[in-house]
């Protein structure tokens, strides 16, 4: 029987995995150099966990998730985003009781029961990042410039940033009651999930992905129309941060994360050539998340970016690294005692974090000099007997062909120098 990969699921092979790492150390080395610092958390947890921590009026809850029994009868979950997971466990090992902000980032793989699509899958990754613990606007600049700036350092351009308030509970309780007016006259036009958001959650009406593009979504009020006075000036202070940063942005009213424990602001950065599936990062402030969770009120923020539709964005920028040559040294022997020298050379080369390959195959000289030019190794030594006799190679650059001689007793040390 041959076996395949499961529908919705990938292999990242070889010929692509260094713009995977490329991506990830990029983003690593952009949180760190704001502070934050990277959790890992468990591929699993406890189905309550999600349906609490993400809502369970979202997609991602009501339809999308893995969720099975364990052997000892435990409702488990594979995580379907990070931010759940963070919180808990930010709650659990006593992180509340840090000096705020606490910044966490994380890079993970997340898994949802979706429709496969370009951008879309099964399983798929995710880099993100929390803010625990600050109220105020500059946390949220703070984040968004983290974006702003990985995409700078992975040569992307042109990815729009789109922002809106969703207000706090007070503003939105009042702004509910006018949705729910707006859209009353019409329920029976709706789709059945938008009459069930009437009920549970009407903000939700907004976002539908079958409702979305009817006038009726469209002439909608807007909540960011009702924002009472602390939310406005949130986002307001907002505004002028990012302003004062350079960074640019367009005010999208129908970006909404309709949660009750969602407040004031929400992002995402959108691009076309992912797709129908545009947003590559989507983030906003949950302040009432830590307290649903039954820890101490703290306020929080963050965003979660898909590395698939990050690594489509690169590639139709034209913006995907070169391949990197970790092997930089081809090690070619002419004779038995010259494969004992080989050898041992590439011990020591490895020992000193070089590169470098030698034949195990059995392969002839000219066997052996084919295989190093198909690997594209950039650089040859050969030995034969003349080099042991006179204790000298000559290390060639397979790029322009230059030669230079290098003893045998030190060819570590101008490897180090010259070829890393
Ligand atoms: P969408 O509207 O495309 O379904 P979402 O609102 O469900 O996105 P979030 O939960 O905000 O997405 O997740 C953050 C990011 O993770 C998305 O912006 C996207 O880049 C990525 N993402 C979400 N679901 C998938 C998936 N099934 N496959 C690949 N990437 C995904
Ligand atoms: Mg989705």
């Amino acid at each position: 029987m041959k076996f395949s990969a499961q529908k919705g699921t990938k292999d990242i092979l070889p010929s692509e995995i260094y713009r995977w790492q490329k991506a990830e150390q990029t983003f690593a080395s952009v949180c760190h150099s704001f502070g934050y610092e990277e959790i890992r958390i468990p591929t699993f947890e406890q189905t309550d966990l999600f349906a609490r921590g993400v809502g369970d009026t979202t997609d991602v809850v009501t339809k999308e998730m893995y969720t099975f029994e364990d052997k000892g009868g435990r409702s488990i979950t594979l995580r379907p985003e990070g931010t759940a997971g963070v919180a808990r466990s930010f709650i659990e090992n006593g992180m509340t009781s840090l000096p705020t902000p606490v910044r966490l980032f994380y890079n993970i793989t997340a898994f949802r029961y979706e429709k496969m699509q370009k951008g879309r899958y099964r399983e798929f990754h995710q880099f993100g990042l929390e803010a625990f613990g600050a109220e105020g606007p500059s946390i949220d600049a703070e984040i968004i410039s983290v974006v702003d700036i990985f995409f700078k350092k992975m040569g992307l351009e042109n990815i729009g940033l789109r922002i809106n308030s969703i207000g706090c509970p007070k503003c939105r309780a009042e702004y509910n009651k006018l949705l729910k007016d707006h859209f009353r006259p019409h329920i029976g036009e709706m789709c059945e999930d938008c009459r069930e958001r009437f009920e549970k959650n009407p903000l939700r009406m907004i976002d539908c992905k079958i409702d979305g593009s009817k006038d009726i979504v469209k002439n909608a009020p807007r909540l960011i129309d009702y924002l009472c006075e602390d939310c406005k000036a949130h986002f307001e202070g907002l505004k002028s941060e990012l302003d004062a940063l350079g960074v640019k942005y367009e005010i999208d009213p129908n970006i909404v994360r309709g949660l009750d424990y969602y407040s004031r602001t929400v992002f995402e950065f959108v691009s076309e050539n992912v797709g129908t599936q545009g947003t590559i990062c989507g983030g906003g402030r949950y302040d009432g998340l830590i307290g649903i969770m039954d820890g101490p009120a703290t306020p929080g923020i963050g965003f979660a970016m898909g590395v698939e539709r990050l690594l489509i964005e690169a590639e139709a920028q034209g913006k995907l690294p070169e391949k990197p040559s970790h092997v930089r040294l081809y090690v070619a022997a002419m004779s038995d005692a010259a494969k004992k020298t080989a050898s041992k050379l590439c011990y020591d080369l490895r020992l000193a974090g070089i590169g470098c390959e030698t034949d195990l195959a059995g392969r002839s000289f000219r066997a052996q000099m084919k295989y190093a030019g198909k690997q594209e190794i950039p650089y040859l030594v050969v030995i034969g007997d003349d080099e042991l006799a006179n204790g000298e190679v000559k290390i060639k650059n397979m790029a322009n062909g230059e030669e230079t001689p290098v003893k045998l007793d030190e060819i570590v040390k101008y490897c180090q120098d010259n070829i890393v």
